[in-house]
């Protein structure tokens, strides 16, 4: 073997074995995002739906057992049940909305809201709806309501929800 051929070989090996590393962190770098992204996402059926005012939770419905219902008594909030329909309505700051929930479809969506822009209203166009415990919370902020999966623990500071 010439002098010249032996470095090949040792460059090539060397190549080789940091060609190795590299994969392996890819590899595990997947993994690593594979297992995060499972771990966190949570796509079983809807528990049940929290409406918030000011924070404080003023109505719950749970799936599970149809337990739940107005959690004050002071008129902010009254409902209806409509062969399975529950329409909740909250009256707070000087207006209110119409959260309709579907108990057969598990889902909750806000139908009706005097709010200017009314943007938490579910249209063809906005479709803000509470269909799984991964839902984002539809928030309407000049009334100060929050809609959320029932036990939805926002992991961030929510702008929309600080007074
Ligand atoms: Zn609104």
């Amino acid at each position: 073997m010439s002098l010249k051929k032996v470095e090949q070989v040792k460059k090539d090996r060397c190549f080789k074995l940091a060609d190795l590393i590299i994969y392996g962190v890819v590899i595990l770098l997947a993994a690593a995002l594979f297992i995060a992204f499972f771990a966190v996402r949570d796509d079983s059926p809807l528990r049940g739906v929290r409406i918030r005012v000011d924070n404080a939770a003023v109505y719950e419905y749970s799936f599970a057992d149809g337990s739940g219902g107005a959690l004050t008594e002071d008129g902010t909030v009254s409902v209806e049940e409509n062969g399975g329909i529950i329409e909740v309505t909250v009256r707070a700051y000087g207006g209110y909305n119409v959260i309709v929930i579907d108990v057969a479809a598990r889902t909750a969506r806000v139908r009706e809201a005097d709010c200017p822009g009314g943007d938490c209203v579910y249209t063809e166009l906005n479709r803000t709806e509470i269909s799984s415990n991964n839902s984002p919370p539809v928030y309407c902020p000049p009334h100060r309501l929050v809609v959320e999966p029932l036990g939805y623990s926002p992991s961030y500071d929510d702008p929309h929800i600080k007074i």
